[in-house]
């Protein structure tokens, strides 16, 4: 309560703004991660790797659009790459240059692409995938796990999400090869394709174990399954995602996010035997237009992106960067025996306030709501600004300053914290 009374008084144009908004969209929102109660901060402007709130408050933005804001809101190479197709119209219902440069970084970076197809959103991608899949196949069955997110409707965490009716999913235990196992026999003729996001995102950064990673490609190819991959959010963690850190090749991969550049962004690539049949000379092949799907902004900047921003050498240092920032997180938790630990790989980190291994999300029934909220508007209070269920992305333009902001604020609420317990 006291919490939620002194943020209500530091953000007061938030406030009024949110009230506003609740005149003419639900709840004041149109993104429902975005929801934060007693009610969300709005941001005015965003500049490097921080955000200002219309309260004239500046953050650390650790948010990081949920791993869209990867390069951060300032990059010079990309505003030149915007600014080229200011010049140029963007509106233009043909095909552009830039859709080809962009397909060909993805196809040379992301080794189960051959062939790929843009879409606006990570959710668009999910659902092209599992379509196009089902249709190939002539099954109706997905295997997908609990606790995974691959798009608004495709939300598979503990409570049951009406929006995936028009589907027929299976649900298995993430990281449970014994559990895995007997499903996908048990479902094995009626079963189109596995869908399994190789870390865990929106569920809380729960890696999958290479292992059981392993298990699943060895049995999808030895039982005709087309196995996909969500790299939706896990593409940043290596030049070619963590398909490429751990050697396993799925069918299908799916991506999205900072590919984009800042842009609507979704696409979905594979075996080039798969992918032919969105190819329109051939007959029978399946339809995939949209309107946007080669929008001159995100092809542009996108593909300036890949070449020269977002180098695979630049991805790896990213990567250990967030590995050394996590180890120092999770340090000074385990040094105070406080129940608090960040999960993840790289740039990509959640907090859980639980202690033990966390393996999926039914490890996560111990993890204490109210300190994970204390701790969020804790930080706000700082100027920091995570995601309000506890997840940290790094952006390019972050240095050792800003880790070492978030590190002083775990410090202090550990130590602030282990005192009441
Ligand atoms: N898949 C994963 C793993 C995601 O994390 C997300 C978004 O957070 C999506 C798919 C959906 O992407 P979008 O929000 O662009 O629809």
């Amino acid at each position: 309560e006291a919490a939620h009374e002194r943020y209500r008084d530091a953000n007061p144009r938030s406030y009024q703004q949110h009230r506003k908004a609740a005149e003419v969209l639900p709840g004041g929102n149109t993104r429902t991660v975005l929801y934060s109660d007693p009610f969300p901060i709005t941001l005015a402007s965003a500049e490097g790797c921080r955000v200002t709130s219309l309260d004239g408050k500046e953050y650390v933005d650790y948010l990081g659009e949920f791993t869209a804001g990867l390069y951060g809101h300032s990059d010079p190479l990309l505003r030149e790459a915007v600014e080229s197709a200011l010049q140029s119209g963007w509106v233009r219902g043909g095909h552009i240059e830039q859709e080809e440069k962009l397909a060909r970084l993805i196809c040379d970076r992301f080794p189960s692409i051959e062939r790929v197809r843009f879409t606006n959103s990570g959710t668009e991608a999910t659902l092209y995938a599992i379509s196009a899949v089902r249709a190939i196949s002539g099954r109706s069955k997905v295997l997908v796990f609990d606790g995974a997110y691959h798009g608004g409707v495709f939300v598979f965490k503990t409570v049951q999400n009406p929006l995936t009716a028009p589907f027929d999913f299976v649900v298995a235990p993430y990281n449970d090869w014994d559990g895995t196992r007997a499903l996908l026999e048990a479902n094995a003729q009626a079963l189109s394709c596995v869908l399994i996001e190789p870390m865990q995102g929106s569920g809380g950064c729960i890696p999958a174990s290479p292992s059981f990673l392993r298990q699943l490609r060895d049995w999808t190819e030895q039982n005709g399954v087309t196995l996909i991959f969500d790299e939706v959010m896990t593409s940043r963690l290596s030049g070619g995602g963590l398909q490429e850190m751990y050697g396993i090749t799925p069918d299908i991969t799916t991506l999205g996010k900072y590919i984009g550049a800042g842009f609507s962004f979704g696409a979905f690539g594979g075996r080039e035997d798969l992918m032919s049949h969105f190819d329109p000379s051939r007959v029978g092949a399946f339809s995939h237009a949209g309107t946007f799907n080669n929008n001159v902004f995100t092809m542009t900047a996108g593909a300036v992106g890949l070449e020269k921003v977002f180098t695979p050498i630049i991805a790896e240092q990213l990567t250990e960067r967030g590995n050394s920032l996590r180890e120092r997180l999770n340090e000074i938790a385990a040094q105070a025996s406080f129940p608090m630990q960040f999960t993840g790989v790289g740039s990509l980190m959640n907090v859980h306030m639980c202690g033990g291994e966390i393996e999926s999300v039914r490890d996560l029934t111990g993890s204490d709501m109210n300190l994970r909220d204390l701790f969020y508007f804790d930080l706000i209070e700082r100027g920091i600004w995570p995601a309000r269920r506890g997840m940290f992305n790094l952006s390019l333009p972050m240095g050792v300053l800003e880790f070492s902001v978030l590190e002083e604020a775990v410090k202090d609420f550990v130590r602030v914290r282990s005192k009441l317990f």
